[in-house]
């Protein structure tokens, strides 16, 4: 994991450059944010939290009595190790670190704002292209080693796990290599300060032992189960066996799953009712696949996508010399679909002639091809769905009555996005694993405020959009990084360098209306009519996309056949 090729600068002053201390000092501190009316405190990406040191110093004590020294160590050791990590993280895109050494000092920095120790350099050698680092520290002011010193009295070896943990984890982050630091001084030990040194791991000479303390090992505390408390064995939580697709523990999400599952034993004709994104045609192949016709073929049709005016031959088929154009015999997809499931999406879409005759192939069972004669036997199953109600377009003479109850046997509606509170991240991080591998990349997960991002939007495009965003931001991310709530969002970062002109207590949204408003002012002035703006839309999609239907569908949230089909309604 080599990176973070910095320019060489071995012999930096450490003691009179304090404009670098100065500037770094005044940047991190703006990135410091108390929103206490919704009990969130953010430093950049990270949400914080503001510990009092005397009862963080009575845990430290239970996890010591409890579970013993070394174990507590560890656990501390690690705790300071991941907070080192992510306090890299933090710094890494300051624009005033250059250095080697910049990178390193900014460390202590971050580690004094957040109350732990105030450092001194003593001694620096660093040069991370050539792997080389050794560094002396002293460190005043630990409360490890004072919470020690009250509980414990003095101590032979040090005891401020945390910050050795920190540093460790801080500078092996730096480096892109395990540095390991040590105490050979510390309060505990009667001194006035701890004194830290840090080298590459492989320079100390108990190497293996220590890695232990860098390894997870989970505390084995067998009495402590839920069975200990109440002395009767807990049955264990009965889950629903889901195919990988469909995840998600919101009740509204499960509930529609549920309902799947029963109507995929039987034949029942199901209308599958939700928003664009939502995954209509994922519940409609679970459908097939977990019923009776699984063996037999799954066609889908999305009815939104093929003009009016070829949607009978589409379905049906259509002989040769049948009208102009109609060169060879073909089946349709109800022929295509024998034996198996056709799934119809945008059904709302489908032209009133093309509804009298789904209606008589479903009534019948028979197929009668476009120009032909002679009629068809169809096994058929149709799983029909739409984004919108289709009982107004019934009142407005655009769906069929009898069409309607035809195909709207059992009703499943799949919830959006925004009303599973429990699945969003759940989800996200599913497809940051996919993107990952796929982009060959090792990231790290969402900050904390990326997290909060996602929880923010209300997904207006769906489980589709949330899909498209996280690919996006895998793509564009460096490699072994945080994705961050502005490569999510990228209009959260329009107003200051790093991203934080936005109160994230409702900034989202507040942005989003921003930038609607600028749309909403010039359509309703004149300036832009709304067929003008869609235009443009589609037009700069597809430049942007040099001209590639498919990426140009995915920077709007449309398949390629939806933005095909809107491609060919403007040409009308
Ligand atoms: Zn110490």
């Amino acid at each position: 994991m080599k990176k973070n090729k910095r320019n060489k600068k071995e012999d930096a002053p450490l003691d009179n450059d304090d404009t670098l201390v100065d500037m770094f000092n005044e940047r991190l501190r703006s990135h410091l944010r108390f929103c206490g009316d919704n009990g969130k405190i953010w430093l950049r990406e990270n949400r914080m939290l503001l510990v009092h040191a005397q009862a963080r110093g009575e845990m430290r004590r239970e996890i010591i009595d409890s579970f013993g020294l070394d174990s507590a160590r560890a656990l501390f050791f690690r705790m300071g190790y991941a907070s080192g990590v992510r306090d890299y993280e933090i710094t890494r895109v300051s624009p005033d670190i250059i250095t080697d050494v910049d990178a390193f000092r900014a460390g202590p920095l971050i580690y004094a704002l957040e109350g732990g120790v105030k450092t001194t350099i003593k001694k620096l050698e660093i040069d991370s292209k050539a792997g080389k680092f050794y560094s002396e520290i002293r460190c005043e002011h630990s409360w490890e080693g004072q919470a020690h010193l009250r509980y414990y009295g003095e101590s032979s070896e040090g005891v401020c796990w945390s910050l050795t943990g920190y540093a460790s984890g801080y500078t092996s982050a730096v480096m892109g290599e395990t540095i390991l630091w040590r105490e050979v001084g510390c309060v505990s030990k009667d001194m006035d300060y701890c004194t830290l040194i840090g080298k590459p791991i492989e320079e100390w000479e108990d190497a293996e032992e220590v890695m232990r303390l860098l390894k997870q090992s989970p505390i084995d505390v067998p009495s402590l189960g839920p069975e200990a408390l109440t002395g009767k064995k807990v049955p264990p939580v009965i889950r629903i066996k889901r195919p990988s697709q469909l995840i998600g523990r919101s009740q509204i999400f499960v509930d529609a799953y549920k309902l799947l599952v029963q109507a995929s034993t039987s034949q029942i004709t199901v209308l599958l009712q939700g928003e664009t994104g939502v995954g209509k045609e994922v519940f409609a192949r679970l459908l097939h696949s977990g019923g009776a016709r699984s063996k037999k073929p799954f066609v889908a049709v999305n009815c939104a996508a093929i003009p009016h005016d070829l949607v009978e031959s589409e379905l049906f088929g259509v002989e040769k010399g049948a009208y102009t154009g109609a060169q060879a015999s073909r089946p349709g997809r109800f022929q295509r679909a024998n034996g198996g499931t056709l799934f119809l999406d945008e059904i709302s879409e489908m032209p009133l002639s093309a509804q009298v005759k789904l209606l008589r192939v479903l009534q019948e069972g028979e197929v009668e091809r476009l120009g032909g004669t002679k009629t068809e036997k169809v096994d058929v199953r149709l799983v029909a769905a739409s984004n919108i109600d289709l009982r107004p377009l019934i009142e407005e003479g655009k769906f069929r009555a009898d069409l309607y109850y035809r195909v709207n046997v059992l009703q499943i509606t799949i919830p959006p996005l925004r009303e599973r509170e429990f699945d969003v991240l759940i989800i996200a991080k599913k497809f940051l694993k996919r993107y990952s591998i796929l982009y060959n990349k090792k990231l790290r997960g969402f900050t904390d405020k990326a997290k909060q991002a996602l929880l923010d939007y209300p997904w207006p495009g769906n489980i589709r959009e949330l899909q498209n965003i996280v690919e996006r931001s895998a793509l564009l991310v460096e490699d072994e990084s945080y994705i961050e709530a502005t490569h999510l969002f990228p209009l959260l970062s329009s107003d200051d360098d790093l991203g934080f002109g936005i109160d994230m207590s409702g900034g989202l949204t507040a942005n989003q209306k921003k930038y609607g408003k600028e749309y909403c002012d010039a359509v309703l002035s004149g300036k832009l009519t709304m067929d003008q703006a869609n235009t443009m839309l589609l037009e700069t999609a597809l430049e942007k996309a040099k001209g590639n239907l498919s990426a140009a569908g995915r920077l709007l949230g449309l398949t390629r056949a939806q933005l095909a089909y809107r491609l060919e309604k403007k040409k009308e």
